[in-house]
């Protein structure tokens, strides 16, 4: 593992009073390792450690700060320029904004187009159409229907046309007439590089004008995705990279080295299946994550962006009334769960993400509260103080689950109840994040 390994590299560093080129030898040679273990190219791994090193013997010495630190503040910075620096906005313009989604099949084209589109929605005054022009795969364009009904935006799809090109352009032409200002056209992917794709795909850009050709790659691939990022852009030139399955068992190579490799900037990560899981690429968060020191700002937007001020006015509203129901509480968790994978979210909190690397954590976690609440009746839901020994039993047989575990939870949310009440008393006035508990 990529922050393992470079947390011990840099701890070669421990009880240095300052960095010179001798003791900094070591600890440059395992960083180097470290890179090449994670799929890096030896060549950009090379470059990447010189300039650590030449920057690191460069730099003044401060007392308050020690070596080792030193080293992970320049080890972060540079992981950061490798890949790209600053992060780059996706481009809106074009009337309406035609983005065509590219790369091999089962790289996540689809699910991405659905991200994007979902993702956009969510910004005022822009209206996406979701376009099939995955024109082999009936089961593609189906599968492009059910996201898109999901996420409430409109797809085009034409079953019996097999033209790719004059969907994409019929689309566009639906989007104009029906007030669609961005057009997102999914695009059928090969297993590998093949002329035809290739061609297909050259000829909708050349029939639609583009103002983002977005290259999806799945950075489980390694080195190999750097390899067929390539090829996509010396015969499309790209404008931007997608990085999918980042939540997979991934080493980080792709990441690291498709910028460099053909010098278009990583614009989204995806990370698991979630309409929501969507982010946009920020390398110095990303040089954060891989150093292990945690991705708190990107956990923080996840919460904001699923945060919905009037139901939380709401439910401050009922807090200060003392009259949190269960059906509050249900809400809460299905925000926390939009939130994204619940390991990948506690992965973002500094230290966390390798404390839990070998636990199991599902999703399924809040499984057996849900079907609890569930098994309450409306009234139960609203009026928590009825829930009495025998509508306990009846709760429990309802849900599968044992009486003693329906009373521990009811002792939970009393105990919750409790400490909403001792708040109010203490405040008085407005609650801090009432999204959050
Ligand atoms: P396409 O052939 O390029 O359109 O790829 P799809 O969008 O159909 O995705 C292929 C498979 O990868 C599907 O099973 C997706 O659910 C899955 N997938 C897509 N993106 C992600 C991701 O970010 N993380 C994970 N874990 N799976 C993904
Ligand atoms: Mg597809």
């Amino acid at each position: 593992n990529l922050s393992e390994r470079l947390e011990s590299a840099f701890k070669q560093l421990k009880g240095e009073g300052r960095i010179n080129e001798i003791n900094i030898a070591t600890t440059v040679k395992e960083i180097r390792r470290a890179l090449v273990d994670a799929d890096v190219n030896y060549k950009i791994a090379k470059e990447f450690t010189d300039k650590v090193k030449d920057k690191a013997i460069g730099e003044k010495v401060i007392t308050s700060v020690s070596p080792g630190q030193l080293m992970v503040k320049i080890v972060k910075d540079e992981l950061a320029e490798l890949m790209g620096g600053k992060e780059h906005e996706i481009d809106l313009s074009g009337k309406p904004t035609v983005i065509l989604i590219a790369g091999l099949q089962g790289s996540g084209k689809t699910t991405f187009s659905g991200k994007l589109a979902n993702f956009l929605n969510s910004k005022k005054n822009k209206k996406p159409l979701l376009v099939a022009a995955d024109i082999y795969r009936p089961a593609a364009m189906e599968q492009l229907r059910v996201l898109a009904e999901q996420i409430k935006v409109p797809v085009h799809i034409e079953l019996e046309n097999r033209d790719a090109v004059a969907i994409a352009q019929n689309a566009i032409a639906l989007a104009k007439q029906n007030g669609n200002n961005v057009v997102i056209i999914d695009t059928a992917g090969r297993l590998a590089i093949d002329e035809a794709m290739m061609t297909e795909v050259a000829n909708i850009k050349a029939a639609v004008n583009p103002s983002e050709i977005l290259f999806v790659v799945d950075s489980m691939t390694g080195q190999d995705a750097v390899n067929t990022a390539k090829a996509f852009n010396d015969r499309l030139d790209f404008t931007g990279v997608v990085l999918t399955k980042l939540d997979g068992d991934t080493r980080g190579g792709a990441a690291l080295t498709i910028k460099y490799t053909v010098d278009k900037p990583i614009k989204f990560v995806s990370m698991g299946e979630k309409m929501e899981a969507l982010d946009i690429f920020y390398p110095e968060r990303m040089a954060q994550r891989i150093l292990g020191m945690g991705d708190i700002t990107t956990l923080v937007e996840r919460a904001q962006a699923q945060f919905d001020e009037a139901q939380a006015k709401k439910l401050e509203k009922k807090i200060r009334a003392n009259k949190f129901d269960f059906d509050d509480f249900k809400e809460q968790l299905q925000q926390i769960k939009k939130m994204g994978n619940i390991k990948d979210l506690l992965a973002m909190i500094p230290g966390v993400g390798k404390a839990i690397k070998d636990i199991d954590i599902s999703d399924d976690a809040f499984k057996g509260i849900e079907a609890m609440i569930n098994s309450m009746t409306p009234y139960e839901r609203a009026n928590p103080d009825v829930i009495d020994t025998s509508r306990r039993k009846r709760i429990a047989k309802g849900s599968g689950k044992d009486v003693n575990d329906v009373n521990a939870f009811m002792k939970q949310f009393e105990q919750m109840k409790q400490m909403m009440g001792m708040m109010n008393k203490m405040k008085g006035g407005g609650m801090g994040m009432p999204g959050m508990m």
